[in-house]
């Protein structure tokens, strides 16, 4: 069945950049994770290259998508392992991306949305800064507060506001392509941030040549989770438009691109979808079979590299983070 066909007529404009020339929808499914076998019409952006569903199709079952297990945890005795790898990549992608738009040794006060399992705000802590998460999943919450105790928030920035929290600098990693409304959203997180204030934001770019290369079949598009298929035109037209001051955009995630690449190529072996699939099957995840695939995943992972390289050198890798200030 394809959604879309479900009596809604086809959008007349963009929703990011309020273009007239939209159209030619790709069908997606949920390839990866498998919590629906529907198949979902996007609709593409001409002006802004923004692939997107229709929000009205999806907006009251928006939490039926995300599987249990999505969001990582230890599960069996060479977790341990793969949590050090995990650590180690966030340190030196995300982490190092904050700790470069600081200065050294200044405790800033952050807030990560969408924290899930926590891992960025433990290491941001370890890093030295004031670090917080916010997370609506309980157990994404329930994870995260594991890692850094009484720093997890479970609720929503209206909450957030409401309590006058403020923070000098806001991350957003692979958050915002899930939102509903995220041109609102992104307007109300100003009352969040001190003045001046700074915000991080990371999508995976559906412009990207690997988002190219595999069409309909490319892990970042991650059907029917994201609703907002960014490029880099449209997240940059969307932050502008919410008054935000663009700063520092790049291409490259050394965590993130060549794992797409990888994954879009061998989805059995994607980790986190292979332990999805796994826990509703046999309730747990293959004890022998998970670390092999592990391990021929990161060889394929270490192989991808140097594309996911060439790719953002040309200003086409697949994700974009974006650094925007407001004073
Ligand atoms: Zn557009």
């Amino acid at each position: 069945m394809i959604t879309q066909s479900s009596g809604r007529p086809d959008p007349t404009h963009c929703p990011i950049c309020n273009s007239p020339h939209v159209g030619s929808r790709m069908i997606l499914r949920d390839r990866f994770f498998k919590v629906t076998d529907e198949e979902f019409a996007y609709h593409s952006c001409a002006n802004c290259r923004l692939l997107f569903l229709d929000e009205e199709v999806v907006r009251d079952r928006l939490s039926t998508f995300y599987p249990e297990g999505y969001w990582w945890r230890r599960e069996n005795r060479w977790s341990w392992l793969e949590e050090k790898y995990r650590q180690w990549m966030v340190s030196h992608d995300q982490l190092r991306f904050v700790l470069s738009l600081i200065q050294r040794g200044e405790k800033v006060r952050c807030l990560d949305i969408g924290c899930g399992d926590g891992s960025f705000v433990e290491l941001a802590l370890r890093a030295g800064l004031d670090a917080y998460g916010v997370d609506q999943s309980r157990d994404a919450v329930q994870l995260a507060l594991r890692r850094a105790p009484g720093r997890i928030y479970c609720s929503s920035e209206q909450d957030l506001i409401q309590k006058a929290e403020r923070f000098q600098l806001i991350t957003l990693f692979h958050t915002v392509e899930h939102m509903v409304d995220p041109f609102r959203y992104l307007k109300n997180l100003q009352k969040l941030l001190t003045r001046p204030g700074g915000l991080v934001v990371q999508v995976p770019n559906g412009a990207s040549l690997q988002a190219r290369l595999f069409g309909s079949r490319w892990y970042g598009f991650d059907c029917p989770r994201h609703i907002y298929n960014h490029s880099s035109d449209s997240l940059l037209y969307l932050l502008s438009s919410a008054g935000y001051r663009i700063q520092r955009i790049k291409y490259f995630s050394l965590r993130d691109n060549a794992a797409a690449f990888a994954s879009s190529l061998f989805p059995s072996l994607d980790p986190m979808s292979s332990k999805v699939r796994s826990l509703r099957s046999k309730g747990r995840p293959g004890r022998l079979t998970e670390p092999i695939k592990q391990m021929l995943y990161f060889g394929l992972m270490l192989a991808a590299q140097p594309v996911a390289a060439f790719e953002s050198a040309l200003g086409r890798g697949a994700t974009v983070t974006v650094y925007v200030t407001i004073e």
